[in-house]
């Protein structure tokens, strides 16, 4: 048996199944995970499809359940491929929706919160160099995939730090944003199992997207930017040190078995790529879109938002470490090698 085979074999034994749901992003499949115990429990559910729902069910069945018996469904966060679904799932098994105490007021009024989050995106992106013509193809993008979320009613909102109790398991509800700002994972410290979703992933990078604070009024742009992958290695620092866990089962992917030398390596991708960011800006002061587009040429307007949040993190560490400034000139941001 391979690795991968073997962390999910050791999960099974656990009570938690991976079902892997097709979703339509660039992503591939997303990891959700029935939790046979009491009660009945799905983490996450897969974006709001038919595909995805039909292979929920049958994924279900293989195990021998039905929707209908599932009666505890947990969110990990925000992101439409791990909540799409709940809202369905959550009214044909009247199961109680678990979350991220701050995630409930944003999954109950989806809509708003990813109008005011796309709102919020322009900004930024206006702010860093992205031309208008790039800037509004990336809108009508984000439009077209809203759908594949939906707001959703938590009925057990989860205090960062509190105890979820099943018949046979306790899980520690501990918050790391960075990749969203609603993250949570949940810790199963006498069985040193994680369920992580998107915080730790073993073959991509999560991506610390700049997203609009949780807590942000709908109707006024946060103040300022903010710094996701700050935010992001900070929590990554908190996972590192935690002891009582030998699997991390994450949202996309092999489930994850040393998540040590994994945020190790993580950490020194994120030097190497700051490093090669201030040797850019060595040469001349650019724009963040600039940066982007010289790190990954087409990919930074493909991806512009992505690629962007890559960079502001990036800039973000520079600037802590004084090793770059930010000049603002007619509403346009420039990073500068501080001299
Ligand atoms: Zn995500």
């Amino acid at each position: 048996m391979n690795e991968a085979a073997e962390a999910l074999a050791r999960a099974a034994a656990a009570g938690i199944h991976c079902l892997a749901i097709p979703t339509p992003f660039q992503v591939g499949t997303v990891n959700t995970y029935l939790i046979e115990d009491e009660p009945l429990t799905l983490l996450d559910s897969g974006p709001n499809s038919g595909t995805a729902l039909d292979a929920l069910e049958s994924a279900i069945a293989g195990h021998g359940h039905r929707i209908e018996d599932l009666e505890l469904i947990i969110v990990s966060h925000q992101h439409m491929d791990h909540l799409g679904l709940v809202s369905i799932l959550a009214r044909r098994s009247g199961a109680q929706v678990a979350a991220l105490d701050a995630l409930a007021p944003w999954a109950a009024r989806y809509d708003e919160g990813m109008e005011a989050d796309d709102s919020f995106a322009a900004s930024v992106m206006t702010e860093h160099g992205i031309p208008e013509d790039i800037r509004l193809a990336l809108l009508a993008v984000s439009q077209s995939y809203r759908n594949w979320g939906a707001s959703a009613t938590v009925t057990q909102p989860l205090a960062p730090g509190s105890d979820l109790k099943l018949r046979d398991r306790t899980l520690r509800v501990l918050h790391r944003p960075g990749h969203s700002p609603s993250d949570t994972i949940f810790h199963d410290a006498q069985r040193r199992i994680v369920l992580g979703a998107d915080h730790l992933i073993g073959h991509i990078s999560s991506n610390p997207l700049i997203s609009r604070p949780l807590a942000a009024p709908l109707d006024v742009p946060p103040p300022e930017r903010p710094h996701a992958l700050e935010t992001y290695m900070s929590s990554l620092r908190a996972t590192r040190a935690m002891e009582d866990v030998e699997l991390i089962l994450p949202g996309h992917g092999d489930p994850v078995t040393d998540h040590v030398t994994l945020i190790d390596e993580r950490f020194r991708m994120h030097a190497r790529r700051a490093d090669k960011i201030h040797r850019l800006l060595d040469e001349q002061p650019l724009t963040a879109f600039e940066i982007a587009q010289s790190l990954w040429g087409t990919v930074a307007v493909t991806q512009a938002y992505l690629t962007l949040s890559e960079v502001l993190g990036h800039a973000d560490l520079l600037i802590a470490d004084g090793r770059i400034a930010e000049q603002r000139e007619d509403g346009v941001v420039r990073f500068a090698a501080a001299s």
